[in-house]
């Protein structure tokens, strides 16, 4: 007889809402979260919102988003590349997840303005991502869940597709712990810099990863070394531009920065290198983390002049500045004569002359040079100059577990697991083969999580 009914590896949003699920269904359930309670719920922490189909605007959402238009959404930000049935019975099942979510005690609040307007399509939670995961918390040991910190599974031992236990290792030693069911939501891997070269070679050294340094990937490894199918590659994650000085780890939406639109963006040779202008930032801020893995030294700087100051979120540090774009320049570290001529090339082919608008494409473009900036190009040239320096934030990676509707992990050889779950963002890569629409990184958690937690159930019963 096992120990459990269910055991969730993992103490973000997708092992919540699994054990939730289960403990709803009248199982006896475990959480091992590896992180000490303090940093309990890895990514999810930083979360600030979550995005929903639904058909009439609410309290919090400002009008209706069909499930049609999130799966348009989708096959846009994925260019297809997504299991379109399984990501249309995730958006179906979207729906019912405000509810559902509510009913567990999350709270929501009215969209905050600002450069990535999402009011319409999703939902704030009230004091953010950590208010979130406590009233999950709250909920699932009212439940009588029970949750134990700092215990990280190490070890997994399953046979022909059956889990039988799994080896904790927690402050006191190790455990073996067996249960009926195993829910597997670990996150991703992005805090391992080796598996990350994997797939982007040596520039991995120079990223920086947004959240919690405890999603290593050791679980999905496991898995994969005993028989479940892998789905995604190594170089498919969601990657951002961040402030430089961020911390290696667990930065958190302080260090993003909004402001590439209002100014031009070089890299290490003061040299442009991309479109700044070419849509509105909510459609392209998830390529620029990309754009800077790419260029010398996975560095580049967002260069704008005084007007533009006031005209965005900051990060968390503040802008280099200097009265004049050489001294900026030097500052930076930047060869001076090179920089100015970039700047000063760039103003020159600014046409503008329409009202500058970052909310539409407004027109304003230059012409005439290697790379134009096709909207909101405006001459950078009122002191004092300002540079933030951005580095690849890497927020999740793709690669994960294969899954099918019931969130059951399937097998290498196309069988179905007996016993074993997973939710969130080591399985995301079922949904995202490429891109990211923002908010549905908590879709993915809090869709297959419910599902994997009432599934682990059933087959628990
Ligand atoms: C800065 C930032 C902002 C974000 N904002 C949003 C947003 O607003 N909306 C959105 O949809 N998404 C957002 N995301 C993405 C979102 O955080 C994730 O998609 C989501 O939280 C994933 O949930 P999860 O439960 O799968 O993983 P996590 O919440 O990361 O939980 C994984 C847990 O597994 C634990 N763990 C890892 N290995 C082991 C092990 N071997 N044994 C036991 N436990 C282990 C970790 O300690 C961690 O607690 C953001 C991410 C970042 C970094």
């Amino acid at each position: 007889m096992p120990q459990w009914d269910v055991l969730v590896a993992g103490g973000g949003n997708a092992a919540l809402c699994a054990a939730i699920a289960a403990a709803r269904a009248g199982c006896r359930v475990l959480i091992v979260e590896g992180a000490p309670k303090f940093y309990r719920g890895g990514n999810t922490r930083h979360t600030r919102n979550m995005r929903c189909a639904h058909d009439h605007a609410t309290d919090t959402l400002t009008g209706p988003y069909s499930e049609e238009e999130f799966f348009d959404d989708l096959m846009r930000v994925t260019g297809g590349n997504t299991d379109q049935d399984l990501s249309r019975m995730m958006i179906a099942q979207s729906k019912p997840m405000l509810d559902w979510i509510q009913q567990q005690g999350v709270r929501f609040q009215p969209s905050l303005g600002g450069t990535i307007s999402l009011g319409r399509t999703n939902s704030f939670f009230l004091g953010g991502g950590r208010s979130m995961l406590n009233a999950l918390y709250r909920t699932a040991q009212g439940l009588g869940v029970e949750v134990r910190y700092e215990h990280e599974v190490v070890a997994l031992d399953i046979e022909k597709g059956h889990f039988r236990s799994a080896t904790v290792r927690h402050p006191a030693g190790t455990e073996t712990i067996t249960a009926a069911s195993f829910v597997a939501a670990c996150g991703g891997f992005q805090a391992d810099f080796d598996w990350l070269k994997e797939g982007w070679g040596g520039k991995a050294e120079n990223f920086l990863i947004r959240g919690t340094p405890n999603n290593r990937g050791t679980v999905t490894r496991m898995l994969i070394d005993q028989g479940v199918r892998q789905i995604g590659d190594p170089s498919q994650c969601h990657a951002v531009a961040i402030d430089a000085r961020a911390p290696r780890y667990d930065g958190g939406i302080i260090t993003r920065l909004d402001c590439v639109v209002l100014g031009v963006v070089v890299n290490q040779n003061a040299e442009r290198f991309y479109d700044e202008g070419e849509d509105i930032w909510p459609k392209r801020y998830a390529i620029w983390g990309r754009l800077v893995a790419d260029q010398p030294g996975q560095q580049a700087y967002i260069i704008f002049d005084a007007p533009n100051i006031e005209r965005f979120m900051p990060s968390l540090y503040p802008p280099i500045s200097d009265p004049t774009l050489a001294g900026l320049a030097r500052k930076l570290d930047l060869d001076p004569v090179r920089f100015e001529e970039t700047i000063t090339g760039f103003n020159a082919a600014v046409i503008g002359g329409r009202p500058f608008d970052t909310n539409h494409k407004d027109g304003n473009t230059t012409r005439g040079l290697a790379i134009d900036k096709t909207n909101w190009a405006q001459r950078i040239e009122t002191p004092p100059y300002y540079a933030y320096p951005v580095r690849p934030g890497i927020t999740f990676t793709y690669l994960g577990v294969k899954v099918g509707h019931d969130a059951r992990m399937l097998m290498a050889d196309g069988t179905a697991s007996d016993n074993m779950f997973a939710a969130g963002e080591i399985m995301a890569g079922n949904v995202l083969g490429q891109g990211y629409a923002a908010g549905i990184g908590m879709t993915i958690g809090s869709v297959f999580g419910r599902i994997a937690g009432q599934e682990a159930a059933k087959h628990a019963a």
